[in-house]
């Protein structure tokens, strides 16, 4: 069992060797037959890495900022759309802000 606050994350098959076709996050290499607690012999990343899903937790921080970036900018775009819709509709119908 983690210690409590432990950030490592339990590598699934600890201790058996991976009996179906799973793919290397990375390089797509097959790593049936290899033991999750080994590296990807094609480029080295660790095999427990692809046998966690593909939840975002899983995924490089670096990557997730991305994504968060790009939600805050959608965001701020549809906020303003919506802000200048009402000055529009206001604009229209006489109240000016
Ligand atoms: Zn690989």
């Amino acid at each position: 069992m983690d210690a409590p606050g432990s950030t490592e994350l339990p590598v699934p098959y600890a201790g058996q060797f991976i009996d179906a076709d799973v793919v290397c996050r990375c390089c797509s290499y097959n790593l049936r037959g290899l033991y999750p607690e080994g590296r990807c012999p094609e480029c080295g990343t660790p095999v427990g890495i692809s046998l966690q899903g593909d939840l975002l937790r899983f995924a490089e921080p670096a990557w997730v900022e991305i994504l968060a970036r790009g939600i805050r900018f959608i965001l701020w775009g549809i906020a303003h759309v919506c802000q200048f819709e009402v000055w529009y509709v206001l604009e229209l119908r006489g109240y000016p802000l």
